[in-house]
């Protein structure tokens, strides 16, 4: 068979244990027999994280900057257990978060919907994309004890004084900031995204009662919707829409979902967990930071399932879900093809797609989803679960 050829290569970021072995097996299954599968090579192993002194996770940034699609693994974040497992000189920042800044991105997270999987919410037919604001508020909130009575204020910097309280006990204070900066990044990332996908986009704050700070969300969304998407969001037939968060909350219940949702990031927080266990498991979540630029990092939203890798050290037999990182290379495989303009690629993507939710909707799956399951299961470990996938790709 002719395999398909690539134009530019996608930045490929390898990563750590459980995830590092199934991201080999993937690649060597899935991709490589049927792709001419041109990538730049990132190895952020913390191994070699150590040994560049977390260079090689900037370089792997700058690489997405200058090719705009790339494609990672789950990597650790090292702790202080971590800096003894691995004789480490310094406790290395998240790659995470160290790509996320470099990119100024806004990080989409949706489920992945399988026919007899069981979603607990039975009417969302359609998956939901929470969109969550990665910078500022709570995360990074100033909070005092106010410890005797007197009036407790806040200066801006052009001199402006606001009481906040005026105690005449003990109580507490909190403050938090955001930046028209990461604002006005964060509305066009979520509607590039809306396009990228032609799915609607919802926002919703607590303007009524936020009236500077979540109003300042809110007219700087419409501003962006108004000047520069209105006209491509009604060629791509979708809409933007804004409401009230309990509004939304109670409107997404009693939607068939489909859409985006954009969330400040403490609603984003809470709410993409509701959502990932409402569809069953994180292992079917697929996560994709998009930067203002429009460029793509593809991710799996879980972990580098270190209890699993351990056992496999041992040599016992592991059943860990690899969909999650398929679709992160689908999905950064689908977008190269589209930024180049090869569709046998996007086509062969989605053809792995549809010959793994396939193979789980036919049965075969799993340890985490066969509780899930409304069926009989056929509970396989991830080699045996990757054949079957291959086995539907050359049927
Ligand atoms: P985790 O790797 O997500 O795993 C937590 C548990 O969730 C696993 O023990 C497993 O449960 C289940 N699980 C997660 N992914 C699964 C999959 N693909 N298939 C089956 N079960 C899955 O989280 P963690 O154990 O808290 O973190 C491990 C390491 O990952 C840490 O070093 C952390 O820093 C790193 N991490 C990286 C990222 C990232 O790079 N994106 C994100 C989160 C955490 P059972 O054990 O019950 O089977
Ligand atoms: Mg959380």
């Amino acid at each position: 068979m002719k395999k398909i050829m690539m134009k530019t290569p996608l930045v490929e970021i390898d990563g750590d244990e459980m995830t590092r072995i199934l991201w080999k097996k993937i690649k060597d299954e899935l991709l490589i027999p049927y792709i001419d599968l041109k990538t730049e090579y990132y190895d952020l192993a913390l191994t070699n994280r150590e040994k560049t002194n977390d260079q090689v996770t900037k370089d792997s940034a700058e690489a997405i900057k200058r090719l705009g699609v790339g494609v990672k693994c789950a990597t650790i974040t090292p702790n202080a257990q971590r800096v003894k497992e691995y004789n480490l000189t310094s406790m290395w920042k998240s790659p995470n978060g160290t790509i996320r800044s470099m990119l100024d991105g806004t990080v989409f997270r949706a489920p992945l919907l399988v026919k007899g999987l069981k979603v607990l919410l039975p009417t969302w037919t359609q998956p939901i994309t929470i969109a969550r604001h990665a910078y500022g508020d709570v995360y990074s909130g100033v909070e005092g004890y106010v410890n005797c009575p007197g009036k407790a204020e806040f200066i801006l910097p052009n001199g402006e004084r606001k009481t906040i309280f005026d105690f005449t006990g003990n109580g507490i204070v909190q403050t938090m900031h955001n930046t028209d900066k990461s604002i006005y990044s964060f509305a066009r990332s979520c509607m590039n995204y809306a396009l990228d996908v032609k799915k609607d986009l919802w926002f919703s704050t607590k303007d009524t009662i936020s009236k500077i700070y979540d109003h300042r969300f809110k007219d700087i969304f419409q501003e962006v919707f108004d000047n520069e998407y209105k006209d491509k969001f009604a060629e791509a037939g979708i809409e933007y829409f804004y409401t009230l968060i309990d509004d939304a909350v109670a409107r997404i219940v009693r939607s068939n979902g489909g859409m985006i949702w954009a969330c400040k990031n403490y609603d984003g927080d809470v709410m993409s967990d509701m959502i990932a266990t409402a569809f069953g498991s994180l292992a079917m979540m697929t996560s994709v930071l998009v930067s203002p630029e429009g460029n793509f990092e593809y991710e799996a939203a879980h972990g580098t399932v270190t209890r699993h890798y351990y056992n496999y050290l041992k040599g016992e037999n592991t059943s860990t879900n690899p969909m999650a990182t398929i679709f992160a290379w689908t999905g950064a495989l689908q977008k190269r093809g589209q930024i180049d303009n090869l569709p046998e690629l996007v086509a062969f993507a989605k053809k792995v797609e549809t010959a793994s939710l396939l193979t789980i909707e036919e049965g075969t799956m799993t340890k985490d989803l066969a509780n899930i399951f409304d069926g009989k299961a056929n509970m396989v470990n991830s080699d045996e679960f990757l054949s079957a996938i291959k086995e539907k790709l050359d049927a």
